[in-house]
């Protein structure tokens, strides 16, 4: 995330608050995480303003809002490009710096102008992988 207090958002204190939060937060945090965040600073914030200000946010281009649980958005302040490592087990989201690109066979593009493409790793962080027994269950836990 660059300098925000020029970002061309009305800057409230409950919105400097979140961007205080999201700054150089590494751990895709979803809407509810930044709520409980935040909270002891200001006990007074909804989830209602969460919410319209990672709208806004996200409309300015800070950050990046993760759809890969459809139930669970998560936001990332990180906007460069990256590709993430994520755990199906605990649902840790990881940064992997840099672009890792994906080079489609132009056979397959069908016609296609290629603008972007994002990277993601399914698998295990270090913690659950100690902890499963077997890939079975890992598997399990994956399609469940
Ligand atoms: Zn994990
Ligand atoms: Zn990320």
């Amino acid at each position: 995330m660059e300098n925000y207090r020029d970002i061309g958002l009305k800057l409230t204190p409950q919105r400097l608050t979140i961007l205080d939060y999201l700054q150089g937060n590494k751990s895709h945090p979803s809407a509810e995480d930044i709520y409980r965040g935040v909270h002891d600073r200001f006990p007074t914030m909804s989830l209602a303003t969460v919410y319209s200000t990672l709208t806004a946010l996200k409309g300015k281009g800070y950050v990046i809002e993760l759809a890969l649980d459809p139930k669970k958005k998560r936001y990332d302040p990180e906007t460069g490009p990256h590709s993430h490592l994520i755990c199906v087990s605990c649902k840790r989201i990881v940064d992997v710096p840099g672009e890792c690109r994906v080079d489609l066979p132009e056979g397959e593009r069908q016609d296609f102008v290629v603008l972007e493409s994002h990277v993601e790793f399914y698998g295990l962080c270090p913690t659950c992988k100690r902890e499963k027994k077997t890939a079975k269950e890992v598997l399990n836990v994956h399609r469940s």
